[in-house]
């Protein structure tokens, strides 16, 4: 089964510990009114590699066009 995943981000970053771009794993890491941030995490450590704010505007439109969320 070949899933297609919602939405294209960063899947991989150069992670210093392992020495090369590595998978992340995206974490929740703080919910603010208007953005959410996120974690990069790698697979290979689970050091973080960067962070990311995803503002209100961008997580509605990263969530789907005709379903909205939240409350
Ligand atoms: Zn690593």
């Amino acid at each position: 089964m070949s899933g297609r995943f919602e939405s294209l981000r960063a899947s991989s970053l150069y992670c210093r510990r392992c020495g090369q771009a590595m998978p992340v794993r995206e974490r929740l890491l703080l919910v603010l009114p208007d953005k959410e941030i996120y974690d990069y995490l790698c697979t290979g450590c689970a050091d973080s590699l960067g962070e990311r704010e995803v503002t209100a505007g961008e997580l509605l439109r990263a969530r789907g066009a005709g379903r909205p969320r939240g409350r």
